[in-house]
C-alpha cells in the first residue's frame, strides 16, 4: 500500500436499541462506556502492533463477555429453551476464514472461529464438531448453562405467552426486565456484536459473533457464521459486519456484496454500505453493518431506531453513538 492510510478499529453490538423514549440515562451510560472501553481496548492491540485479525477477536471476545449484548453470555434462547452460538472471522490479507456455528459449550465463539482460521485447512464446523476443534486447540469450555441469563429467559417466555412461532430478534433486556412501556418492536432489536479493522501493516480483518434470534428454532442458522452475508474482508476493498435479520443479510449476500461494489463499480465505503442498507429495506429487511476500507474510512448504516457503534482510530480517543446523532467522545 503506497497511500496513506488511518488505523482503526469499528465495532457494533447489534442493529437497534432500546427506543429513545424508554432508554434511561444509567443504561446509555452503560452502553456508551462499554462499547468505548471495548473500542479503547482493540485499537489498543493495533497501537501495541497487534494484527486487524488479533484486534478483532480481542474486541468481539470483550463484547461476548457483556452481558449487555446478544453473543456469549448474554445469548438469546431458542424455542427449546437452549442456546446456539454462531461467530465468523475473516482475515482479509489472506482471505482465510473461520466459522463455528450451532455451539453452546464454548465461551468465545470468536475464538474458535479464530482456531479454525488459524489452525485447520477446514472453514466452517458446526455442533459436536465444532466443540471437539474447540476442545483440541485448548479454548475454554463452558456448560450450555453458562450463557442462561435471566433476562433473556425473560424474553422467551414474553415471546411464547404471545403464542407466535416466529423468531424474533433480540429485544433489550432492560426494557424487558423493568418492564418499562416501550414496544417490543420485533424488527427493532439486535444485539449481535462484531468488529472490523484496519491495521498498522495496511491489512483489514472482521469478526461477528451472536446468539441469533430469540425463539429460533433449533438447527437455524442465521448470516452472521457465513462468509460474504453477514462476515467478509478482503484487503483489496474492505472489511464488514452486519447485524440484524439474518436471512435477509443471506439473501443480499450483503457483507460481499459491499466489497463487490467497491471492486467492480468503484463506489466509495460509505456509497457502497449505504446502498446495501437501500437493498435491505428495499426486500423488507431491518439491520445495519460497520465497515472499513483500506484507507480506514468507515461507514456505519443502518435502518433500524438505532445501532450500538463505536470507532476508535489509532492515538485517538473511542467515539460511540447509539442514535442518529453524531459519533462522540465520553
Ligand atoms: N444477524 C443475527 C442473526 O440473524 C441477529 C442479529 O444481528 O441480532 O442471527
Amino acid at each position: 500500500m503506497t497511500e496513506s492510510f488511518r488505523p482503526v478499529l469499528v465495532i457494533h453490538g447489534g442493529a437497534g436499541a432500546i427506543s429513545k423514549e424508554s432508554i434511561t440515562p444509567e443504561q446509555a451510560t452503560n452502553y456508551t462506556q462499554s462499547l468505548a472501553n471495548i473500542a479503547k481496548a482493540g485499537i489498543g492491540i493495533i497501537e501495541n502492533g497487534g494484527s486487524a485479525v488479533d484486534a478483532v477477536t480481542h474486541a468481539v471476545s470483550l463484547l461476548e463477555d457483556c452481558e449487555l449484548f446478544n453473543a456469549g453470555k448474554g445469548s438469546v434462547f431458542t424455542a427449546d429453551e437452549t442456546h446456539e452460538l454462531d461467530a465468523a472471522i475473516m482475515d482479509g490479507l489472506t482471505l482465510k476464514t473461520g466459522a463455528v456455528s450451532i455451539v453452546n459449550g464454548i465461551k468465545n465463539p470468536v475464538q474458535a472461529a479464530r482456531a479454525v482460521l488459524r489452525h485447520s485447512h477446514h472453514a466452517f464446523f458446526v455442533g459436536e464438531g465444532a466443540h471437539r476443534f474447540a476442545k483440541e486447540h485448548g479454548l475454554e469450555l463452558v456448560s450450555p448453562d453458562f450463557f442462561n441469563t435471566e433476562f433473556r429467559h425473560e424474553q422467551l417466555l414474553h415471546l411464547k405467552k404471545t403464542n407466535t412461532k416466529k423468531a424474533v430478534l433480540d429485544h433489550n433486556a432492560q426494557t424487558l426486565a423493568s418492564k418499562r412501556k416501550a414496544p417490543l418492536d420485533e424488527n427493532n432489536k439486535m444485539g449481535t456484536v462484531g468488529a472490523v479493522a484496519l491495521d498498522s501493516y495496511g491489512n483489514l480483518a472482521a469478526a461477528t459473533s451472536t446468539g441469533g434470534l430469540t425463539n429460533k428454532q433449533i438447527g437455524r442458522v442465521g448470516d452472521t457464521p457465513i462468509i460474504g452475508a453477514g462476515t467478509y474482508a478482503n484487503n483489496r476493498t474492505c472489511a464488514v459486519s452486519c447485524t440484524g435479520e439474518g436471512e435477509r443479510f443471506i439473501e443480499l449476500v450483503a457483507a460481499y456484496d459491499i466489497s463487490a461494489l467497491i471492486e467492480y463499480c468503484q463506489l466509495t465505503i460509505d456509497e457502497a454500505a449505504h446502498k446495501v442498507i437501500e437493498k435491505l429495506t428495499t426486500i423488507n429487511g431491518v439491520g445495519g453493518l460497520i465497515a472499513v476500507d483500506t484507507q480506514g474510512n468507515i461507514s456505519l448504516p443502518f435502518n433500524s431506531g438505532g445501532m450500538y457503534r463505536a470507532f476508535a482510530y489509532q492515538n485517538e480517543e473511542p467515539r460511540v453513538a447509539i442514535y442518529d446523532e453524531e459519533p462522540f467522545c465520553i
